[in-house]
């Protein structure tokens, strides 16, 4: 019968290029917390599109922003600019404080776009400083740039060879990154909470003498708030609760609920990108303004901040209760981008076990299980999902 999960799992693997290891269902359907796979199962989402839906499942405020915007205008062209993008780029820029942005439709793009204004920047205005030092650990994308960016090991020997000018140091680690910088240090970059690393966050000292170094120096401060952006971490951005600002910092993930968004913001002394420089043909794309704006308002009407840091804080008890018995440890994270070691099984049991009794979560390193549902969780779905991990665990 075609509607099973696995007719339709063969017809995916005919046609689809097998890049990752995938469970044996095909989703079909949304709503809020959950998802439905195509046989009618139901799912708690504790992972919600990897921290990118926090309006959860089909939000109506997202439809009708489409819809609207689908009524009115699709596409115009990068030839000019569209007025949704105006109104947009005008409540972005206020909301973080900073002055310009470029828009772009995924983090690694955003991402790539921060490495070439810090390469320019380094070239125009500090003799030529075209360094990126970055974190061992950190991810950053998958475009060849922002592979090599990434602190991953196992990606540094990928799709030889490998794009230059990029500089590791141990994360959270100050000494390391004093004695990293050189004349030839364009820039730094930086997650606060390493969010692949399994919600690893920065101690708020080191963030202050980052800041502190990047201003000695004369670096840029370029912080990836791709994931623990726009309330994820219990603020609007974790920068905000470090006490430090940016010279450039990018989004993306929840700042389109789903939709593919994101943008790359800059201090106005480090827009240095002369016509030409960057674009992209999906560049304020029209749906994506739109949803963009609809999205800010969903997170300030309902203060899904403040909510993530009080279901979070929830979340997080749950796990210690859990942690006191025995069934796991390291329970670490902010807000609700949350993460903790399995003591008894490995990530990948744990990932599958928790989805055969219908939860959702992830393991983005070996033990590690991470827990980054849409922020719009309440406390009684925090319950159901203790209730699964700790039969599981
Ligand atoms: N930066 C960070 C911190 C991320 O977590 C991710 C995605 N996991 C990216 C960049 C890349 O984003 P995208 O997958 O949208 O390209």
């Amino acid at each position: 019968m075609s509607e099973t999960n696995a007719a339709w799992s063969s017809r995916a693997s005919a046609h689809l290029m097998s890049v990752s290891a995938k469970p044996p269902i095909v989703m079909e359907r949304g709503a809020g917390m959950e998802l439905f796979d195509v046989e009618g199962r139901r799912y708690l989402d504790f992972i919600g599109g990897w921290a990118v839906d926090c309006l959860g499942h089909s939000p109506p405020a997202l439809s009708a922003a489409l819809a609207e915007q689908s009524s009115r205008l699709i596409n115009a062209s990068p030839s000019f600019w569209n007025r949704t993008q105006v109104e947009f780029a005008e409540r972005l820029t206020a909301v973080t404080g900073l002055d310009k942005v470029w828009f772009g439709s995924s983090g690694a793009e955003a991402n790539e776009g921060a490495i070439k204004l810090a390469r320019k920047w380094g070239s125009v205005r500090k003799g030529g400083a075209h360094e990126i030092i970055t974190t061992v650990n950190s991810f950053h994308g998958r475009t060849l740039a922002t592979m090599a960016a990434s602190g991953k090991e196992q990606w540094q020997a990928l799709f030889p060879p490998r794009v230059p000018g990029f500089v590791h140091v141990p994360f959270d680690d100050l000494g390391a990154l004093q004695a990293a910088v050189t004349d030839r240090t364009a820039a730094i970059l930086i997650e606060l909470v390493q969010g692949e690393a399994g919600a690893v966050p920065a101690s708020h000292e080191y963030v202050r003498g980052l800041r502190a170094l990047c201003d000695a120096w004369r670096i840029l401060l370029i912080i990836d708030e791709v994931q623990t952006g726009y309330g994820r971490t219990g603020s609007l951005f974790a920068f905000q609760q470090y006490g430090v600002r940016p010279d450039v910092l990018t989004l993306a993930k929840g700042i389109g609920a789903g939709f593919p968004l994101s943008a790359l913001l800059a201090l106005d002394e480090v827009c240095v990108f002369e016509k030409g420089d960057q674009g992209g043909t999906y560049s304020g794309q029209p749906l994506a303004m739109a949803v963009g704006l609809a999205v800010l308002r969903e997170i300030e009407r309902l203060d899904l901040s403040a909510h993530a840091a009080r279901v979070g804080s929830y979340l997080e008890d749950g796990l210690r209760r859990l942690e006191r018995k025995g069934l796991l440890d390291h329970v670490r994270g902010a807000g609700l981008l949350l993460a903790f070691d399995a003591t008894r099984r490995t990530g990948a049991d744990v990932v599958a076990a928790a989805l055969e009794s219908g939860l959702i979560v992830n393991s983005p390193r070996p033990s590690a299980i991470r827990l980054i549902p849409p922020l719009i969780v309440e406390e009684g779905h925090v319950d159901e999902a203790i209730a699964v991990l700790e039969q599981v665990l």
